[in-house]
C-alpha cells in the first residue's frame, strides 16, 4: 500500500486569502533529482487526483492549501451566461438541469469522469487545472527510481516515450475540458494582487511538464461560459474500462443552429496530445451546413490530422487516431436537427 507524505494543511474560506497563503508559503521548487519534483506549498481541491500523485511522490509539498472551506465555492448560477464556482463537484455539474439540457457536452463530459465516488469530491476547478498522465510516470516512486526517472521528474533525464524529444509528451487527460472548449468557456483566477480572466482557448501548453499558462501562485476561482442560445453540444469518449479510466481519445463538438443552417461551430479533442485542443480548421467546412456527409467528413478528417496520439497510455496510436475521426463524425451525426 502506498502511503501519504507527511504535509500540512491550511484551510482558507476565500479564494484570496487562498491566494495570499500561496504567495506567502513560496513556489521555490525542491530537488528535482531526488525523485519529488515538488512544489513547496500546492492547491487541493477533491483531492482525487493529487493525493494519488502525492502517494507516488509525484509532488511533496509541505502545506497544502486546501479549497474545501472557500465561501461560495461550489455555486453555480445562470443569468444569461452560465458561472461554475471552481468547486463545484463533477456529480453536481452532470446533474445540473439546466447543463444537462443547454450545455449537454459538459454535462456528459462530468459523468463519464471516473467513479460515482471520485465525482463526488472531484470539482471542475482540479478537472482544469489537472496535470498531465503518462504511462512511464503514472508509477510508484520505487519503480520510477528503478527506471531512471525521465524528464518530468528530472529534466537532466531523456523522455522515455521519445528519447530525442526535447519536450515532454505526457498527455492532457481531463474530459471536461474539450467540453468547456467548443462551448467557449473562460476562466477567472485570482492571485494575491488580483484577478484575471482567460479564454480557455488560452490556458494550455504544448508541454507536458508545464501544461497550462496558470502560475503556482493563482488560483482558479470560476469558469463561465456564454449564453447556449441555438447551441447543441455533445461529447464522446474512448477509454479502457467504461467503469473508471481516464480518456485516451476524447472529442466534444458544439454547433448553433440558425434555422436549418450551422451558424457556428467549435470541435475539441483530448487525450490526443499534451494540449487539449480547439480545432479551428473542423469548423470551417460546418459553417453553413445542414450537417450534411460531406461536410462532417470533412471535419473529421481535419480532426484526423491534427491527432498525434503517442504511445504513452493504454490503447494504440493508430487505434487513438482513428477513434478522433469516428467520434468527430458521430458526435456531429448526433448534433443534426430532428
Ligand atoms: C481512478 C481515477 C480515475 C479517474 N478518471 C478520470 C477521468 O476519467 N477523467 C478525468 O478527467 N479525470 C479523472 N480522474 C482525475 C480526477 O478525479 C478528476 O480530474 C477531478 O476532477 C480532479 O478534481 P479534484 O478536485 O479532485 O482535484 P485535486 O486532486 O484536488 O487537484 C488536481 C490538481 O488541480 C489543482 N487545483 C485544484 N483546484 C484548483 C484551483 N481552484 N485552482 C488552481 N489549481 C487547482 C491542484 O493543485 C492539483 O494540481 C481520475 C482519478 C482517479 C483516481
Ligand atoms: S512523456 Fe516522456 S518525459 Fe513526459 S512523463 Fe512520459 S516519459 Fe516522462
Amino acid at each position: 500500500m502506498l502511503r501519504l507524505p507527511r504535509f500540512r494543511i491550511a484551510f482558507p474560506t476565500e479564494y484570496g486569502e487562498a491566494a495570499e497563503m500561496l504567495a506567502d508559503l513560496g513556489a521555490a521548487e525542491l530537488d528535482r533529482a531526488r525523485g519529488t519534483p515538488s512544489l513547496r506549498v500546492m492547491l487541493v481541491a477533491g483531492g482525487t487526483d493529487l493525493f494519488p500523485n502525492m502517494k507516488r511522490r509525484q509532488f511533496t509539498p509541505e502545506v497544502l492549501v486546501s479549497l474545501a472551506r472557500v465561501r461560495g465555492s461550489s455555486r453555480i448560477e445562470s443569468n444569461g451566461h452560465l458561472l461554475i464556482a471552481a468547486g463545484a463537484t463533477l456529480t453536481a455539474l452532470s446533474r445540473n438541469p439546466l447543463i444537462r439540457e443547454r450545455y449537454t457536452a459538459l454535462a456528459q463530459a462530468a459523468e463519464l469522469i471516473s467513479t460515482p465516488q471520485l465525482r463526488n469530491m472531484g470539482t471542475i476547478g482540479g478537472n482544469v487545472c489537472l496535470d498531465t498522465r503518462c504511462n512511464w510516470y503514472d508509477q510508484s516512486l520505487f519503480w520510477r527510481s528503478a527506471e531512471g526517472f525521465c524528464m518530468k521528474t528530472n529534466p537532466d533525464v531523456v523522455c522515455r516515450v521519445a528519447t530525442s524529444s526535447p519536450r515532454c509528451l505526457a498527455v492532457a487527460s481531463a474530459d471536461t475540458v474539450p467540453a468547456l472548449l467548443a462551448l467557449g468557456a473562460k476562466v477567472h483566477f485570482q492571485d494575491a494582487a488580483g484577478a484575471r480572466e482567460v479564454p480557455i482557448a488560452e490556458l494550455y501548453r504544448e508541454d507536458g511538464i508545464r501544461p497550462t499558462i496558470v502560475s503556482q501562485d493563482e488560483v482558479l476561482t470560476d469558469v463561465t461560459l456564454p449564453d447556449a442560445d441555438g447551441w447543441r453540444s455533445t461529447y464522446l469518449k474512448l477509454r479502457d474500462r467504461n467503469a473508471f479510466d481516464f480518456p485516451i481519445a476524447g472529442v466534444a463538438a458544439a454547433v448553433r443552429w440558425d434555422g436549418a443552417r450551422v451558424s457556428e461551430a467549435r470541435i475539441a479533442i483530448t487525450a490526443l496530445g499534451s494540449r487539449p485542443l480547439l480545432v479551428d480548421a473542423a469548423a470551417a467546412p460546418l459553417v453553413g451546413s445542414h450537417l450534411e456527409d460531406g461536410a462532417i467528413v470533412a471535419a473529421a478528417e481535419a480532426v484526423h490530422k491534427v491527432a498525434r496520439p503517442m504511445d504513452n497510455t493504454s490503447g494504440t496510436i493508430s487505434q487513438r487516431k482513428r477513434a478522433a475521426l469516428v467520434f468527430t463524425e458521430r458526435a456531429l451525426r448526433s448534433l443534426r436537427q430532428a
